[in-house]
């Protein structure tokens, strides 16, 4: 284990049936030592705000995900607060998921549509799911038209976990995109993903667990944890024949670039 290593994962969700606090100092431990919690929803966001603000070097991202665009009332006022928060760092997570289709699509969009509007007015980047049906690759397609627009007013974003193929990744890049990187990195039938990610821009990469969900191999199927983090610094060092702290120093200052976050 290389103790320099000081890893941020740049994506996770507060679990009910993990003990948050505990994650927070076993993340710790094993070297992660940043955190940016998402919100899902107005609610969730607030949980994520409480649980950021109690603890050091948590951070979080207020939005409406996907899922939940069926449940949102459009009240955008409401998030406005989050931004007054000094460990407020991004909207999110937002985006368009048409594999589920949990929310109908035109009100996903919609959702998607005023909560670029929020980061915008928040000078935050946008933290974006994008999941396309089975086969298809339409959800690229219709963020790409949101982002697209967003990105030319000066918007920045990071496509978390990305896993779409690398035409997809290049059109994603040329307007700034940053790129989620976790577990799926380690599966072994991800060749296509550890393909995308060989040829995306070093300095666009983050890491991530998506915690709970997507837990690494040897721990794959069970709940996710930041503490598993470094089993994707190491698998990504070893396609790229670098040190593993090297990948830990590249990525953890991307996510410090892209939020702009002074490093303590
Ligand atoms: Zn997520």
């Amino acid at each position: 284990m290389n103790t320099v290593m000081e890893i941020f994962d740049t994506h996770l969700h507060l679990s009910e049936e993990l003990d948050n606090d505990e994650l927070v100092r076993r993340a710790w431990d094993a070297g992660v030592r940043y955190l940016l919690v998402c919100g899902g929803s107005w609610e969730d966001s607030l949980r994520a705000r409480k649980f950021a603000e109690h603890l050091p070097n948590v951070f979080f991202a207020a939005g409406v995900h996907p899922h939940e665009a069926d449940g949102f009332d459009g009240n955008t006022d409401v998030f406005r607060p989050f931004a007054e928060s000094r460990r407020f760092c991004a909207v999110g997570e937002i985006g368009i998921d048409t594999y589920y289709g949990f929310s109908g699509l035109e009100q996903q969009e919609k959702t998607l549509r005023e909560m670029l509007n929020l980061a915008r007015e928040f000078a935050v980047p946008a933290i974006i799911h994008c999941r396309a049906a089975e086969g298809s690759l339409d959800a690229y397609g219709i963020c790409y038209r949101y982002l697209s627009e967003f990105a030319a007013q000066g918007g920045t974003f990071v496509i978390h976990c990305f896993a779409g193929n690398v035409e997809w990744m290049k059109k994603f890049a040329e307007l700034g995109a940053f790129f989620g990187v976790g577990g799926m990195l380690t599966f072994k039938r991800s060749d296509n993903i550890r393909e995308v990610v060989m040829q995306m821009p070093s300095d666009r990469i983050l890491l991530e667990t998506d915690a709970p969900y997507l837990a690494p191999v040897p721990f794959r199927g069970k709940p996710n944890v930041p503490e598993y983090l470094p089993l994707v610094a190491y698998k990504l060092a070893e396609m790229k024949g670098v040190p593993a702290a090297e990948i830990a120093e590249l990525t953890t200052g991307n996510a410090f670039r892209l939020f702009k976050r002074a490093r303590r």
